[in-house]
């Protein structure tokens, strides 16, 4: 037999017993407090609109949940869970211009921005994220720092991070041993020959960060990458086109 969740699959039911539209349609009516009087009921004798509210509720709240759950196991800080392209506000022209580019952006280069905290590059390297997720592509947010970690204790995260459709690679900073520096490496090259792409977060400056990745990387990196400067002040790399690296 079949289970009627809702009226209307029961009314035609009814429609083809009754041999009437009208009678059938006065068989479920309820009142509701919220929706009025002389409102459809479900076949329990309860509000249909309520009822329905209900259930789009249940359904955005499983929604949420379920991004929350992929945002964590991408390993978005809980911090930034919520960064979009849209909640990020410019303060000037230049920012307003890289936030245009994170909006765009194809997952097709690398990306390095580099700048000093709280000019934002967090929350749009998270925001790209974001964006990754509604393509239905896969990607994973690691601060520098935890790769080696990650390498040692756990393989098959790490073959995650080098496959995944984008990585953002924060907090990179000076190394102070090569195989921490040949890490980067690795990764950026792992990936490279894989087609895909990292963005890159530093708050070195271009010449320090040039310095620190040394020349194997750089080279690596050159043939595909754009410098995004999120210093606001720093007039050496002017836009998007910015420093070609070289
Ligand atoms: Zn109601």
């Amino acid at each position: 037999m079949k289970d009627f969740t809702e009226i209307k699959d029961f009314m035609e039911l009814a429609e083809q017993i009754l041999g009437s539209k009208v009678l059938a349609a006065n068989l479920f009516k309820t009142d509701c407090e919220i929706h009025g009087s002389n409102v459809e009921a479900l076949l329990n004798g309860k509000c249909i609109v309520c009822y329905r509210g209900q259930q789009s509720k249940a359904l955005a709240t499983e929604k949420r949940q379920d991004l929350l759950n992929r945002k964590s196991e991408m390993g978005i800080p809980t911090r930034f869970t919520d960064a979009t392209c849209d909640n990020y506000v410019p303060n000037n022209d230049r920012s307003a211009k890289l936030l245009e580019f994170c909006k765009v952006y194809d997952f097709d280069t690398n990306v390095i921005m580099l700048g000093n905290t709280g000019n934002g590059k967090t929350h749009l390297g998270c925001a790209i994220l974001d964006r990754a997720i509604a393509q239905k592509l896969t990607g994973f947010y690691v601060p520098f720092y935890r790769i080696a970690e990650i390498k040692i204790k756990s393989p098959d995260l790490f073959r995650k991070i080098i496959k995944c459709d984008l990585l953002i690679v924060d907090e990179y900073g000076v190394q102070e041993s090569d195989f921490k520096s040949n890490l980067l490496y690795e990764v950026i090259n792992e990936r490279y020959n894989n087609e895909v792409y990292t963005i890159i977060i530093s708050n070195l400056s271009i010449d320090v960060f040039k310095k620190s990745i040394g020349d194997p990387l750089y080279s690596r990196l050159k043939s595909r990458v754009v410098v995004k400067s999120c210093n606001w002040d720093d007039y050496r790399l002017k836009d998007s086109k910015d420093a070609a690296f070289n």
